[in-house]
């Protein structure tokens, strides 16, 4: 038999797999992945593993989880080092809880290996502390469900003194104000929407809990972190560094011409 690991990607950058992940990635025999798997990720991948994209994307199941689950299984009956790849952090968001307990339920051996999350991957790429002492004393990863159903989120002790980080905003903006508005959060909170956090194409749009229905939509995948932590002058620090960086990056390209 051999052992299933699940393995957290990471946001999209290679540099930020762990040691252990790229290590894991260049010995495995099989690999499966979701969509949100980058692709210098995917190429660290040794190039005689059999690689299998389970992903779902924009609500199309490819597989579902339950034949993920057996797949794992599956295959860890006839190979050594199973790898199931997923983006950021396997234990956030990640659905890891059904394929570990399918796993220890089959008797399969298993691992899991951490990756950076995409709220640490966002708060990083736009320079937010999340839990800057002077302004957030407690940080919450969350999300929430949609449809006509879904009630009113309760995030428990949520005050304007906690950052928020919402996973899945989905590309409606006024349904995501409508819901931080509803939590009790005030319109002038300030709020920052991460694109890509971390890959080539990032993007970084900075708003607050008011204004949030009419912002242009930033491309998926894209995280909000909500609070205090955002403010203005972390604002201004963020877009000075990026400016910086591209203007850097355009003297090197005219540089190599
Ligand atoms: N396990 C993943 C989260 C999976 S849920 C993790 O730990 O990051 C998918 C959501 O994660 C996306 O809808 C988006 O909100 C967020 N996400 C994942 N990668 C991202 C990235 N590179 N930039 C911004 N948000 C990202």
């Amino acid at each position: 038999m051999g052992k299933v690991y699940l393995i957290g990607a990471g946001p999209g950058d290679p540099e930020l797999l762990t040691l252990k992940a790229a290590r894991l990635l260049r010995e495995a025999n099989v690999v499966l992945h979701d969509s949100l798997v980058s692709g210098e990720v995917l190429a660290r991948i040794s190039a005689s593993a059999t690689v299998v994209d389970v992903g779902k994307r924009c609500g199309k199941k490819r597989l579902t989880q339950a034949e993920i689950n057996a797949l794992l299984v599956c295959y860890s009956a006839s190979h050594g080092i199973v790898v199931r790849l997923k983006g950021g952090d396997p234990s956030i968001f990640g659905r890891a809880g059904e394929e570990l307990e399918a796993l220890r339920k089959a008797k399969v051996e298993c691992e899991m290996v951490p990756g950076v999350t995409a709220a640490l991957g966002a708060a990083a790429a736009a320079g937010i502390s999340l839990t800057d002492r002077h302004v957030a004393a407690q940080v919450l990863f969350t999300t929430f469900s949609r449809g006509a159903g879904a009630n009113a989120v309760d995030w428990g002790c949520l005050t304007p003194a906690a950052t928020l980080v919402l996973y899945m905003p989905g590309p409606d903006y006024a349904e995501v104000a409508h819901r931080l508005t509803e939590a009790g959060l005030p319109k002038d909170l300030p709020c920052a929407v991460v694109s890509q956090a971390s890959g080539a194409l990032q993007q970084i749009r900075w708003s607050n809990v008011g204004a949030l229905a009419t912002e242009e939509k930033l491309p998926a995948p894209a995280i909000m972190i909500v609070g205090r932590v955002a403010s203005q002058q972390i604002r201004e620090f963020s877009d000075a560094f990026w400016q910086r960086a591209e203007a850097e990056q355009s003297d090197h390209a005219l540089s190599i011409i």
